[in-house]
C-alpha cells in the first residue's frame, strides 16, 4: 500500500491511544514542571481530528490534509502547544505543496515544519521541549534521504531517535514555557511535550510499518 491519507484515521487513532494510555504519566510529568493541563489540551485536538477522520482520510494528498490538520489543532488544542502544533502542519502543507511525495521530500518539508516550531516558539534544541524529539527525528529523515535509505531502515531508526529525544529533556533546564520558571526545578523531569510528541511519531510510524510491510 502506499502512503496516501487514507492512512490518516488510522494514524490519529493509534496516536490517541498512544495518549490515552499514557496520560496520567504526562499529567504527572506536566504537574512537575507545568500547569498540568498538556493532556487535556492535546486530548482535545486529537479528538477533534478524530471526528474529521473520514474526510482527512477522502483527501488525495498530504499538503490537504496537512493543512487541515493545522487548521484544526490550532483552533482546538489551546496552551503553548496548540500554535506550534498548527504552524507545524500549515508549514509542511505550504512546503509540499505540488511536490512529488517522496523521502526527499518529505525530509524537506518536514525540515521546514519544524523551523516553523523553533521559530514561532522562538526556541531551540536543549531548551526541554517538544523541539528536542522534533529536531533529531528531522536530521534523521535528512540524513536517510541523503543516504537513500529505504523506507524500511529509516521506519527502524526513527523510533529510538525519538526516544532519546525525549529522554535527553530529562536533565536539560527549562528554558521556554511554563517550566521555565522552575529554574533547576526543572531539572530531573521529561518534559511533557516532549513526550507526547515521541508517543504521537512512534503511533505514526507503527501504523507506517505495518502497512508498507510486505505481507
Ligand atoms: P501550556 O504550556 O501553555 O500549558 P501545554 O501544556 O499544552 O501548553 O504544552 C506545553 C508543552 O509545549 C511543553 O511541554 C513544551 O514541550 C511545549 N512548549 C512550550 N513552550 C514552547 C516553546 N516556546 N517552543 C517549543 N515548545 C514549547
Ligand atoms: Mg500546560
Amino acid at each position: 500500500m502506499s502512503i496516501t491519507p487514507k492512512l490518516l484515521p488510522v494514524m490519529i487513532q493509534a496516536s490517541v491511544h498512544a495518549i490515552e494510555q499514557n496520560a496520567e504519566e504526562i499529567t504527572a510529568l506536566d504537574q512537575a514542571i507545568g500547569d498540568g493541563d498538556h493532556v487535556v489540551n492535546l486530548t482535545r485536538g486529537l479528538k477533534a481530528l478524530q471526528a474529521q477522520q473520514e474526510e482527512l482520510g477522502g483527501l488525495n494528498d498530504w499538503p490537504s490534509a496537512w493543512m487541515k490538520i493545522g487548521m484544526t489543532l490550532m483552533s482546538t488544542v489551546g496552551g503553548a502547544s496548540g500554535s506550534l502544533y498548527g504552524t507545524f502542519f500549515v508549514t509542511m502543507s505550504k512546503a509540499g505543496r505540488d511536490r512529488d511525495m517522496d523521502l526527499t521530500v518529505f525530509a524537506d518539508v518536514f525540515k521546514q515544519g519544524v523551523e516553523s516550531v523553533k521559530q514561532r516558539g522562538k526556541a531551540d534544541a536543549g531548551e526541554k521541549t517538544m523541539l528536542d524529539v522534533l529536531i533529531p527525528v528531522a536530521e534523521c529523515l535528512a540524513r536517510s534521504a541523503e543516504d537513500s535509505a529505504g523506507l524500511s531502515r529509516v521506519l527502524g531508526a526513527l523510533p529510538a531517535i525519538a526516544v532519546a529525544g525525549m529522554e535527553s529533556t530529562r536533565n536539560m533546564l527549562a528554558t521556554k514555557g511554563r517550566a521555565s520558571f522552575l529554574g533547576e526545578r526543572s531539572l530531573g523531569h521529561i518534559d511533557a511535550g516532549a513526550k507526547t510528541m515521541q508517543l504521537m511519531i512512534c503511533a505514526v510510524v507503527g501504523v507506517l510499518c505495518d502497512s508498507t510491510s510486505p505481507s
